[in-house]
């Protein structure tokens, strides 16, 4: 029998805000001691009231517009009910059936609806004491719930799309969503639909659904997805009915366990929330739809367009913090350089498209592999640099006129990020230069092809692969200062090849 896994996320992000949702305490996560970010308001004392966070729902909205949602006119918030240690209220502030957000896409995904609720306290399993703890830190931090279509098909399209997810978060503004931080947590409903060959549904209802609670890593979603469609696939193939249920996710052990039978929503007995005014959204909306920034699909396409960037450069700009700008205001120097010395241009002044992309390969390939590699090894950030975007556009234009060699662009690189100096003048204080003496590079060549009758002898034969054994020959002893296409002229011209 073949199966169509038929995947749907719950994904809870932290919303990035100053303060929690009804009270003034400060949103600082987990960093804090324990119980240190605490009132009346979010330990659930009697009589304390919530006022909300009006941050929290411009940022809900904007996240909401990023992922095409429609923002109602109004919403409001309920109180979902059930006892829990970690919930002092025994209930939690939510929203049931007015959202703030609603009927989305992102890709081809549909995102059913966001909305804004708290977060319960956590409890710590003390080992020492073997008692139960609970740090109300996490009380009533504010959260977005987002929920898709059951539109995944596979645990790599689910990653992928949690993956986008994070990138749109960060973008906007919205959260830091870090898996690993809890500030974006997972819970992943997955049911078996058998299919014939060409994944036509085998029958009108839908198998019970397994949710998979808590997933706070990537890999995790992955892997439990997949081993959920294994262990589902194993039942059917036994012809049992696999109990809809909520599941958990033992990472170690790499499997899925049973937690619980599934709640259905008449359990939490909604109600409205009485302590909080319903919500107008229309203005919200207004004011963030205006403001909201490109979106990461725009600004990989329009990386690649305006400056030449390869698609795996632009992709790492726009998902990891800050590079984007980085990379624009280095393309925006590099401007005024290029139009000093490389005047190919179109009529009207448009830098031709083959010239763009020789300049976004140049500029990609030194910020994304020797910059970040060199930044990670003195273990700084992009905002720690001390190189400006202006120097970093100053050093590309001197290994593109040729002014310095790459070995010794890779030191003068090493020594920008140290010192944060500007390059020409390093260049001079190191002697890092190209020198392009040809008497130099005439004298060298010949002093080598005296002393190596037999590579000479080589060449002559037709193995003209050691010619490039000499240019190295004259690199070294130039110390890299050499142009190696001089050089390698020079080679030809000395032995008439
Ligand atoms: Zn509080
Ligand atoms: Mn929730």
């Amino acid at each position: 029998m073949k199966f169509l896994p038929i995947i749907g996320l719950e994904i809870h992000v932290r919303l990035k805000t100053q303060s929690k949702m009804f009270c003034a305490c400060p949103n600082v996560g987990e960093d804090t001691p324990p119980n240190t970010a605490i009132c009346p308001v979010c330990t659930g004392q009697p009589g304390a009231l919530p006022a909300l966070n009006e941050q929290a729902v411009h940022l809900g909205v904007r996240a909401g517009l990023a992922l095409g949602c429609t923002i109602p006119t109004e919403s409001h918030f309920d109180r979902k009910n059930y006892f829990y240690p970690d919930l002092p209220k025994g209930y939690q502030i939510s929203q049931y059936d007015f959202p703030i957000a609603k009927n989305g896409k992102l890709g081809k995904i549909g995102i059913t609806r966001a909305h804004l609720e708290e977060d319960a306290a956590k409890n710590i399993h003390d080992a020492r004491s073997g008692s139960t703890l609970v740090d109300f830190n996490r009380s009533s931090m504010p959260l977005l719930e987002i929920v898709t279509e059951p539109d995944l098909r596979s645990p790599q399209e689910a990653k992928l799309f949690l993956q986008e997810l994070q990138t749109i978060l960060r973008t906007v503004g919205a959260s830091d969503a870090d898996m690993e931080k809890g500030y974006m947590r997972c819970d992943a409903n997955i049911s078996l639909l058998p299919v014939d060959e060409q994944n036509h549904q085998l029958q009108a209802e839908y198998n019970p659904k397994i949710e998979i609670k808590n997933l706070n890593s990537f890999k995790a979603v992955e892997r439990a997805l997949a081993y959920e469609i294994e262990r589902q696939g194993e039942m059917y193939a036994r012809e049992e009915i696999p109990p809809s249920a909520t599941r958990g996710w033992d990472e170690n052990k790499e499997v899925t366990f049973e937690q619980r039978l599934k709640e259905t929503t008449a359990d939490y007995r909604y109600f409205p929330e009485p302590d909080l005014q319903p919500l107008n959204l229309i203005e919200i909306e207004k004011e963030e739809r205006t403001h909201l920034p490109e979106l990461p699909k725009a600004r990989r396409e329009r990386l690649q367009m305006e400056y030449g960037f390869s698609e795996s450069d632009a992709e790492f700009f726009v998902v990891n913090d800050g590079w984007t700008d980085f990379a624009e205001q280095v393309m925006a120097e590099l401007g005024s350089w290029i139009e000093a010395t490389d005047h190919k241009r179109q009529e009207g002044g448009e830098i031709l498209a083959a010239q763009k992309k020789k300049w976004g390969k140049l500029a990609g390939g030194w910020l994304t592999s020797k910059f970040v590699g060199l930044l990670a090894q003195k273990n700084l950030t992009l905002k720690e640099r001390k190189i400006t975007a202006e120097n970093f556009a100053e050093f590309l234009h001197l290994i593109e006129v040729g002014t310095i060699g790459s070995a010794n662009a890779q030191k003068l690189l090493t020594l920008m990020v140290e010192t944060g100096a500007d390059p020409s003048h390093l260049l001079e204080e190191h002697n890092l230069g190209q020198n392009d003496d040809p008497k130099i590079i005439q004298e060298t060549v010949k002093r080598l092809i005296e002393e190596n009758p037999d590579q000479v002898k080589q060449i002559r034969e037709g193995k003209l692969g050691v010619i490039k054994w000499f240019v190295g020959g004259v690199m070294k002893v130039t110390e890299g200062k050499a142009n190696p296409q001089s050089a390698e002229e020079e080679v030809k011209k000395q032995l008439g090849v």
